[in-house]
């Protein structure tokens, strides 16, 4: 692209530094600027249509342009367009929507945390599970398991518990605290001739392991993400959540359920914990809560926490805690409403079956020469591109033919996410499965253009 002086692009390399962006490439090629949303499309400055194969950051649930979210936030902005939650103050949008949260989510949680990202919400995951064992009288028992490639942020502390090298290299992370095991992912990491079951036996032994090694009075929590999204959408084999939570139970330990990216119907169900049967201590939930027209997230976690860090909080003067912006009445407001379309609209179940027909489609790439695995559940998946299809080896450098065939699918017209050759696919609930198609079409087009590009 040719950067205009003082266009858009020559401003923006001027003046803003991006996340997850190598910056002197940026300076190069400069940015691409949407202008609007409608539906599951967005359009950039010089009009081009694109479908949002990955609803932003894999967030706009119900869509771009939805009137009704605009409505709900000036409705709230004109009422109240801000105050706080500290120090004994509220305002209804906050208390309707932790309510409605405790309603909906998985039996035996009660209590809700705002922040606002989920970097923070997993910030805040850490430090009640700190100050809950403080409360306890247990000072040790403060260390995290995570999974490599799991994903939950990029503070000091939520950085800690990603596992995604891109996060931590530079900036002196992962901290102590954090322990990090095999991600289950049985076509990466099984072993030859192993089966699905032997591998989440060896997953669970590895966890016993850890637990011995460390010791269990030194270990606070286990966070994963039910279904995995920015470390490659690794849906875990059958069996795998109830082994983990067996152990944690077992030793005490609490369990996180990061749905940050799985919450409010993404896999098909509401919730991914009630798919895989989890009973989370703490769930983390963020993006789809407001479908990211305001930035919110929530920390939902059982009445055994809550008493204790309350008890604590008495004895200490205060829960020492919070953002300026927890609970925020307009994103509240915005979340009440979004959650309210989900519902009436059918979103969840439209996942569902829209998302069978994703999954079955996405399936039809699986004899591809370029295609190693295809993986997913509901409208959620992921084509991981290989070097070799038998030897699952992947093309030096790691990414690179993820970055072309994602340029070429943005070429086409559709916009995906490269994940170190794991190409995702999270398009907004609302997709039907005459889009899904175009989706798919487009993305031929692309591993077309990608296959004579290496040949
Ligand atoms: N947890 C999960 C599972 C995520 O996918 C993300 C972001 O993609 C986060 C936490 C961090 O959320 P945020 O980017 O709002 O800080």
């Amino acid at each position: 692209m040719t950067v205009l002086p003082n266009s858009l692009q020559a401003r923006d390399i001027a003046y803003q530094m991006h996340p997850y962006t190598n910056a002197r490439r940026h300076e190069r090629i400069g940015p691409m600027v949407i202008e609007r949303g409608e539906g599951i499309h967005v359009y950039d400055d010089q009009g081009r249509e694109y479908i949002e194969g990955m609803a932003g950051l894999w967030s706009v649930g119900v869509g771009f342009g939805e009137k009704r979210l605009v409505e709900a936030a000036t409705r709230q902005m004109s009422k109240l367009p801000y105050y706080h939650t500290f120090t004994h103050k509220s305002h209804e949008p906050s208390i309707a929507l932790a309510e409605k949260l405790v309603k909906i989510t998985p039996a035996g949680l009660d209590h809700v945390f705002f922040t606002n990202s989920g970097s923070e919400a997993n910030d805040t995951v850490v430090k009640i599970a700190w100050y809950y064992n403080n409360a306890l009288g247990r000072p040790n028992k403060k260390k995290f398991i995570a999974r490599v490639g799991g994903y939950h942020g990029i503070t000091v502390a939520s950085g800690s518990l990603t596992g995604i090298q891109v996060n931590q290299k530079g900036f002196d992370l992962p901290l102590p605290f954090v322990r990090h095991i095999t991600t289950p992912h049985f076509y990466r990491f099984g072993l030859p001739g192993e089966s699905e079951q032997a591998f989440t036996d060896r997953l669970a032994k590895e966890l016993e392991d850890v637990i011995a090694e460390e010791g269990a009075d030194t270990i606070a929590a286990f966070i994963g993400e039910p279904v995995t999204g920015a470390g490659g959408v690794v849906v875990p084999p059958v069996g795998y959540w109830e082994r983990v939570q067996e152990i944690c139970r077992k030793n005490d330990i609490l369990v996180v359920a990061d749905e940050v990216i799985n919450g409010f119907g993404r896999i098909g169900t509401m919730f991914a914990s009630e798919h895989f049967n989890i009973r989370p201590d703490m769930l983390v939930l963020s993006k789809q809560i407001t479908s990211s027209y305001q930035p919110l997230a929530a920390v939902v976690f059982s009445d055994a926490i809550y008493q204790a860090v309350a008890d604590h909080s008495e004895t200490l003067g205060t829960f020492g805690h919070g953002y300026t912006a927890s609970g925020h009445p307009v994103a509240t407001a915005v979340g009440l409403e979004n959650l309210a379309i989900i519902e009436e609209r059918g979103l969840v179940q439209n996942a569902a079956t829209v998302g069978a027909h994703l999954q079955k489609a996405l399936r039809g790439f699986a004899n591809h020469p370029l295609v190693g695995e295809v993986r997913g559940v509901g409208l959620i998946g992921a084509v991981e591109i290989v070097k070799d299809k038998a030897t699952k080896e992947k093309f030096d450098p790691p990414g690179k033919v993820g970055t072309y065939l994602f340029e070429r699918a943005q070429e086409h017209g559709l916009i995906i996410r490269n994940m170190q050759d794991s190409i995702a696919f999270c398009p907004p609930m609302i997709i039907t499965e005459k889009q899904v198609d175009e989706v798919i079409a487009r993305f031929a087009r692309a591993l077309e253009d990608t296959q004579a590009w290496i040949a």
